[in-house]
């Protein structure tokens, strides 16, 4: 604290005072005591037995920027602005240090640890009282403000601040105590629901990230609706929310609490005159005493989750245990994989295409096959999902594009039958949110000295449907170079005859499961009829999947479907096994 200059009048005000008020204090005494406190950085004031002041330091003038005359005389409830509310109040606090606040000249408070003690007590009448005030601390007060604001603080740390909703924190101290409850009353059960918002990050991006809280908001407000007075609604974080139904915790009530979730749901939300669709995803998970940990909890309902997410949209799923077992898997499957790429144990096969009237081999479709050193021939059905889920697809993909390509380039060379041979290559989901999947193309591409045309892409349903726009601006981009597109696994999705004129396709490819039951139901026969008119009209070829009989064959032919592969021609090839169909068999299969 800074000291001011002291003022000459003032100096000697508070000795006389001294020495008035006691007499036996020799002036010399007092000239030393008045020295003393004037050195202490803490604020002293000396009070006689009625609590008036008869001296201050300088400290304390400098901190409640008073001047001493303003001060001498003065009683000392006159600064006192908090906790000390009468002179037994303030007896009582002798010896002891307490907290409270001075008042300063200009009405603001200084909060300060206040000290009284008895310093002269010959008689009563000689009694005087010394208060040292010490300015509290930052920390001090800062401490001050916590348990003042305890009860805030405590609710902050376990309240979401946007939706006002418990959070995380707060949920999973419910669970804890839910779950105790449980193992008190091995009667009482109760549920956990994950709720995950699909596809919000579309309206984030859309919409704006405030829009986007607006609507999480709404969303919290319409799910308090549902949710009984011991019942918990949280915000997880993100667009998770999570609820614990202690209210009638059984499956059948939960699961009409289900339906009523999925009901509001069907209504718009208005999103600043907007009107807004959202959904969502739910895991579930009925808990009795059976569960040992919160933790176990929260597996499962997330591993519900995750099947909730992967059937469809605004769908939800109750968790059963082989979940829990597919959750290990897919873990261990992810950590082998990150391996497998390093360990070189992935391997492209090439089944096949062929031209229905004459045999003849147009292309291949390179299939990716896992070598996995204990688990033997892995299936990409098992291990893509995963790759996906992990993002180690990116990687993975690169390494089948440039794979297959390099192939094709070098059987294209064999003989002046396979020159203009066609690699087909499978593209997942997850690439087309790769911002450069084109330019890694092109590259793969030009790298070889591969023609474009040679190059096709087979593309599902289920690629499309997240994300049309984007979807149709990459393969626009594509096709622009000069390479071809196929629908892949046409007739499982959606179907939707829009997409065929909507995006640049060349080719489609009819799903295996037409043409499978086609040779026993006359209504495959007419949808696959239907299929291929249709792409006629569109101008697209037609590829046929999963041919296996030779009645199969036949009937595509009639129904003049142009191109086909399936077993009935070749299974997946190894890359030897394909060269040699095609130098020996002159690119053409004989079956
Ligand atoms: P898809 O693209 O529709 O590939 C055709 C699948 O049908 C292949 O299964 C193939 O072995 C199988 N198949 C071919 N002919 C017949 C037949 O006559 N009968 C039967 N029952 N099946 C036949 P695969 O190799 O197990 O691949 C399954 C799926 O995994 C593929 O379906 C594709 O979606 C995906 N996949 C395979 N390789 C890759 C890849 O390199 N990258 C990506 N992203 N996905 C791939
Ligand atoms: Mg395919
Ligand atoms: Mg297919």
């Amino acid at each position: 604290m800074n000291n001011t200059p002291q003022d000459k009048n003032t100096v000697s005000l508070g000795l006389t005072h001294l020495n008035q008020r006691f007499s036996d204090l020799t002036p010399v005494a007092c000239i030393w005591i008045k020295t003393i406190i004037n050195t202490i950085n803490d604020s002293v004031i000396l009070l006689d037995k009625n609590y008036t002041i008869l001296m201050v330091n300088q400290t304390t003038l400098n901190l409640l920027g008073y001047r001493e005359n303003e001060l001498i005389n003065q009683s000392i409830f006159n600064l006192l602005s908090k906790n000390i509310k009468d002179i037994s109040d303030l007896e009582n606090s002798f010896n002891k240090t307490r907290e409270t606040a001075y008042l300063k000249k200009d009405g603001q408070k200084v909060e300060v640890l206040l000290l009284n003690q008895l310093i002269y007590a010959k008689n009563q009448e000689n009694m005087a009282i010394i208060s040292i005030a010490k300015e509290m601390s930052q920390e001090k007060r800062i401490e001050q403000l916590i348990k003042e604001n305890e009860s805030q603080l405590y609710y902050d740390l376990r309240h979401d601040k946007l939706t006002s909703l418990p959070n995380r924190r707060l949920f999973l101290e419910e669970l804890e105590i839910s779950l105790q409850k449980a193992h008190k009353n091995t009667n009482f059960s109760f549920s956990v629901l994950i709720l995950d918002l699909d596809q919000f990050k579309l309206i984030n991006n859309s919409y704006g990230h405030l829009m986007g809280d607006n609507l999480l908001i709404q969303i919290g407000d319409r799910l308090q609706q549902y949710i009984h007075s011991q019942d918990i609604l949280a915000r997880l974080g993100g667009d998770e929310f999570g609820i614990i139904l202690n209210h009638l915790g059984n499956l059948e009530h939960t699961l009409e609490i289900v339906d009523l979730i999925k009901q509001s749901f069907s209504r718009s939300f208005q999103l600043n005159g907007y009107e807004v669709y959202s959904s969502a995803s739910i895991g579930i998970t009925i808990c009795d005493f059976n569960y040992q940990r919160v933790g176990d909890i929260l597996r499962d309902a997330d591993a519900a989750l995750h099947q909730a997410k992967i059937k469809d949209k605004a769908s939800y799923t109750i968790f059963r245990q082989e979940m829990y077992f597919n959750a290990v898997n897919r873990l261990q499957l992810d950590n082998d994989l990150r391996r497998a790429i390093d360990r070189k144990e992935f391997e492209l096969r090439y089944q096949p295409i062929v031209e229905l009237e004459t045999q003849k081999i147009i292309g291949f479709e390179g299939l990716i096959r896992w070598k996995h050193p204990e688990k033997g021939l892995i299936s990409p059905a098992k291990f893509i999902p995963v790759a996906e889920e992990t993002g180690l697809i990116v990687p993975l993909s690169n390494w089948i594009l440039n794979e297959g390509c390099q192939q094709i380039c070098q059987w294209q060379k064999i003989s002046d039958s396979s020159q203009g041979l066609i690699i087909s290559i499978n593209l997942s989901v997850k690439q087309f949110s790769e911002k450069n999947l084109v330019e890694k193309i092109i590259k793969t591409v030009q790298n070889l000295g591969m023609n474009y045309h040679c190059l096709k892409l087979e593309i599902t349903e289920s690629c499309i449907i997240k994300n049309p726009e984007e979807v149709r601006s990459i393969l626009t981009q594509l096709k622009s170079l000069g390479i071809q597109l196929s629908m892949d696994d046409f007739g499982t999705g959606y179907s939707s005859l829009s997409y065929l004129h909507y995006f640049p396709f060349d080719t489609l490819k009819i799903d295996r499961s037409f043409i499978q039951n086609m040779d026993k139901k006359n209504d495959k026969l007419r949808l696959t009829q239907t299929i291929i008119h249709l792409a006629n009209d569109f101008g697209m070829e037609v590829i046929a999947e999963g041919i296996e009989t030779r009645e199969q064959w036949e009937q595509l032919k009639q129904l003049d479907c142009p191109y086909g592969q399936g077993y009935y021609f070749a299974k997946p090839l190894t890359a030897q096994e394909a060269e040699k169909v095609i130098l020996e068999g002159n690119n053409r299969l004989m079956v």
